[in-house]
């Protein structure tokens, strides 16, 4: 709850004159009013000073609004000062530019309800209230595993039958973004031993194991089969999209566990999808689930599954006839340099296999 009002005092919302309506009546650009300037008052100021009819006081802004003032009439609807006097070219009305005690927050009133996400707006009210110090929801502290042995750290150089591991700087940078510092573990092999290890030791030390790679049905993929050694409860494994087809996800204790596709692309949709809405959840907001809100009209066709939803890679433009949507072709779930060409994710659901030139598709910006 508020202990303060915001404002604190009635003050003026512009630079200029603090004046009686009952003077200013009739003023206009042909017929000024004409007053006399008593005192100039500065923001940060107290105003110690009261308008007797036939007077203004000079004003900035934030500064406290004079006793028997009832208007401000802005410096762009005054003639230039001379001689102490001031000419008022518009009639203003009574309350005109004056932000007035408590007219935003008044003293006890419910300012932030709980489970409220402090965005910088929550943030300023906080500080103009002195407020310091509020119970919030601890950040999820995420670990980041990719797996593979044909991973490289993206700073070493290429081997051959090598690839570097983009999944962990691409999860790394995604989660940033959502205000989540995770721990970024690097790369394991695809050796049971090793996985187990860093498994073990990633649930310890966080809230949320996100693990790319050896979810699918590889001879090597051990994800799925070392982490229910260890005790996951599989909530779901594969999932009717595309990409993102191998996604795991199970709980551990009470640690979430997200076993992600490898393949580049569908890491990123399952992060988007499926992990951003948990980690919301867990920070007790209502899941934004990305909202394909958008509408537009494809500009070429495509071909897709019919038994998956697929988030398909598009480049979209503004026409006076609304959005143009482009499917960038080839479409894969390892091509980066497809999807870095998209500014768009348009989304096509189950049951349709063919999308025509001209039909409306749902999307939404890829930020
Ligand atoms: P997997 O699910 O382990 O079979 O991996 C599927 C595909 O994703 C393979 O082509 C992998 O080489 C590739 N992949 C796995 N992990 C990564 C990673 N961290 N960065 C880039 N590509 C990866
Ligand atoms: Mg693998």
């Amino acid at each position: 709850c508020s202990s303060e009002f915001v404002p604190a005092f009635d003050n003026s919302a512009m630079d200029g004159f603090a004046v009686r309506t009952g003077d200013c009546g009739s003023a206009s650009p042909g017929g000024p009013v004409v007053l006399r300037i008593k005192e100039t008052v500065r923001a940060g100021t107290l105003a110690n000073v009261e308008i007797e009819p036939g007077e203004a006081v000079k004003i900035m802004t934030g500064a406290p609004l004079p006793l028997g003032a009832d208007a401000v009439v802005m410096v762009e609807a005054t003639s230039s000062e001379e001689d102490g006097i001031v000419r008022i070219l518009q009639t203003p009305e009574i309350g005109e530019h004056i932000r007035r005690r408590g007219e935003d927050v008044r003293c006890g009133d419910l300012i932030l309800r709980e489970g409220t996400r402090i965005r910088p707006y929550e943030l300023a009210l906080l500080a103009a209230q002195g407020i310091a110090n509020v119970s919030v929801i601890r950040k999820p502290s995420v670990s980041l595993l990719a797996t593979g042995d044909e991973l490289l750290e993206f700073t070493e150089p290429l081997s051959p039958g090598k690839i570097r591991n983009s999944n962990g700087p691409a999860l790394a940078a995604a989660l940033s973004r959502w205000g989540i510092l995770p721990r970024y573990q690097g790369i394991v092999k695809d050796d049971r031993q090793s996985m187990r290890e860093a498994f073990q030791k990633e649930l310890n030390d966080s809230d949320v194991l996100l693990v790319s790679g050896g979810v699918s049905v590889g001879d090597f993929d051990y994800t799925k089969a070392l982490l229910e050694e260890l005790g996951l409860q599989v909530i779901f494994w594969r999932v009717a999209i595309k990409p993102g087809k191998p996604l795991l996800f199970g709980l551990l204790r009470n640690k979430l566990v997200f076993g992600l596709p490898g393949n580049p692309i569908s890491v990123m949709v399952c992060l988007e999808e499926f992990v951003r809405p948990a980690l919301e959840k867990m920070q007790g907001h209502t899941p934004r689930y990305p909202s394909y809100h958008l509408q537009g009209n494809l500009e070429n066709e495509y071909r897709k599954e019919e038994a998956r939803q697929q988030y398909i890679f598009c480049q979209v433009s503004e026409t006076s006839e609304g959005f143009r949507v482009h499917v960038i072709r080839p479409q894969g779930s390892a091509m980066l340099g497809m999807a870095c060409r998209a500014n768009a994710l348009a989304l096509a659901p189950v049951g349709v296999k063919f999308l025509e030139k001209g039909m409306g598709v749902a999307f939404r910006w890829l930020k």
